[in-house]
Protein backbone atom coordinates (compact mmCIF):
# COMPACT_ATOMS: atom_id res chain seq x y z
CA UNK A 1 0.00 0.00 0.00
CA UNK A 2 1.13 3.56 -0.51
CA UNK A 3 0.82 6.64 1.34
CA UNK A 4 -1.62 8.01 -1.05
CA UNK A 5 -3.74 4.81 -0.91
CA UNK A 6 -3.69 5.09 3.19
CA UNK A 7 -4.64 8.72 3.00
CA UNK A 8 -7.54 7.81 0.50
CA UNK A 9 -8.84 4.73 3.26
CA UNK A 10 -7.95 6.55 6.28
CA UNK A 11 -11.49 8.17 7.02
CA UNK A 12 -13.30 5.02 6.24
CA UNK A 13 -11.02 3.57 9.18
CA UNK A 14 -11.80 6.10 11.42
CA UNK A 15 -15.69 5.44 10.58
CA UNK A 16 -14.91 2.28 10.94
CA UNK A 17 -16.33 1.65 7.02
CA UNK A 18 -13.50 -0.49 5.75
CA UNK A 19 -13.80 -4.36 5.22
CA UNK A 20 -11.12 -6.42 7.82
CA UNK A 21 -8.34 -7.14 5.01
CA UNK A 22 -8.30 -3.38 4.15
CA UNK A 23 -8.01 -2.51 8.13
CA UNK A 24 -5.32 -5.15 8.13
CA UNK A 25 -3.58 -3.49 5.46
CA UNK A 26 -3.54 -0.25 6.43
CA UNK A 27 -2.09 -1.26 9.96
CA UNK A 28 0.55 -2.93 8.34
CA UNK A 29 1.47 0.13 6.53
CA UNK A 30 0.68 2.68 9.77
CA UNK A 31 3.22 0.44 11.66
CA UNK A 32 6.12 0.60 8.53
CA UNK A 33 5.31 4.72 8.15
CA UNK A 34 5.65 7.32 10.56
CA UNK A 35 4.31 9.97 7.94
CA UNK A 36 0.73 8.16 8.27
CA UNK A 37 0.47 7.47 11.41
CA UNK A 38 1.10 11.40 12.28
CA UNK A 39 -1.23 12.02 9.11
CA UNK A 40 -3.97 9.58 11.44
CA UNK A 41 -3.94 11.76 14.26
CA UNK A 42 -4.46 14.91 12.61
CA UNK A 43 -7.45 13.37 11.11
CA UNK A 44 -8.45 11.76 14.91
CA UNK A 45 -7.92 14.99 16.11
CA UNK A 46 -10.15 17.13 13.49
CA UNK A 47 -12.56 14.55 13.38
CA UNK A 48 -13.18 15.14 17.39
CA UNK A 49 -12.55 18.60 16.78
CA UNK A 50 -15.65 18.34 14.30
CA UNK A 51 -17.56 16.57 16.43
CA UNK A 52 -17.43 18.90 19.46
CA UNK A 53 -18.84 21.83 16.91
CA UNK A 54 -21.12 20.28 15.19
CA UNK A 55 -22.57 16.98 16.96
CA UNK A 56 -22.92 15.42 13.90
CA UNK A 57 -20.69 13.37 11.45
CA UNK A 58 -17.63 15.33 9.75
CA UNK A 59 -19.33 16.93 6.82
CA UNK A 60 -18.25 15.89 3.52
CA UNK A 61 -16.77 19.41 2.07
CA UNK A 62 -14.41 18.89 5.38
CA UNK A 63 -13.41 15.55 4.63
CA UNK A 64 -12.44 16.36 1.10
CA UNK A 65 -10.44 19.56 2.45
CA UNK A 66 -8.84 17.29 4.70
CA UNK A 67 -7.98 14.56 2.64
CA UNK A 68 -6.50 17.08 -0.09
CA UNK A 69 -4.63 18.91 2.72
CA UNK A 70 -2.47 15.56 3.27
CA UNK A 71 -1.95 14.73 -0.02
CA UNK A 72 -0.58 18.20 -0.55
CA UNK A 73 1.90 17.75 2.75
CA UNK A 74 2.77 13.93 1.61
CA UNK A 75 3.60 15.81 -2.18
CA UNK A 76 5.76 18.54 -0.24
CA UNK A 77 7.98 15.90 1.69
CA UNK A 78 8.35 12.67 -0.74
ZN1 LIG B 1 2.54 6.09 4.56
Amino acid sequence: MTCREAIELMLDYLDAALSPPSVEELERHFAACAPCRAYLATYKKTKALAAEANRVEMPDEMKRRLRRFLLEQLRNTT
